[in-house]
């Protein structure tokens, strides 16, 4: 997968949105899997949302954190979503589940997915996370 997605993405923004997404880590609620995982959207406007997965007793409840940053980031009407970071509390690379993937690429097309782990930084086209995906253009 290319990993020169982000160039244009200055080093002090990446930062600045990976230690968003360390920072939402600790509202993480992952009761039964135990896998803690914490996001944070950048949008052009600068503004920052952030999302922890959060788990339920009823586990197709549950939502992952990029769901849950990406939907604060919609609903406060942030257009043009230009990157989220991606962290898992393990320190792995934590790679965006299928529906994330479908999420990020219908409502933030372009989006770069930063994944920091112990060993690196990747940074990732959501297109090149999802090639060939379903979509739909919603009726006017
Ligand atoms: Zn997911």
């Amino acid at each position: 997968m290319p990993a020169a997605a982000g160039k244009n993405l200055p080093s002090p923004e990446i930062e600045r949105l990976i230690s968003a997404s360390k920072k939402a880590l600790a509202f993480s609620r992952p009761a039964y899997s135990g896998f803690r995982v914490g996001a944070a959207v950048e949008a052009a406007d600068g503004r920052i949302f952030t999302g922890s997965n959060i788990e339920n007793a009823s586990l197709s409840l549950s939502v992952c954190a990029e769901r849950v940053s990406l939907l604060k980031a919609l609903s406060e009407g942030a257009a043009d979503l230009k990157a989220i970071a991606i962290i898992c509390a393990s320190g792995e690379t934590c790679y965006p589940c299928g529906s994330c993937r479908q999420m990020l690429l219908e409502f933030a097309p372009g989006i770069k997915v930063i994944l920091p782990s112990k060993k690196s930084v990747k940074i990732l086209a959501i297109e090149d996370l999802l090639p060939l995906p379903f979509i739909k253009k919603p009726p006017r």
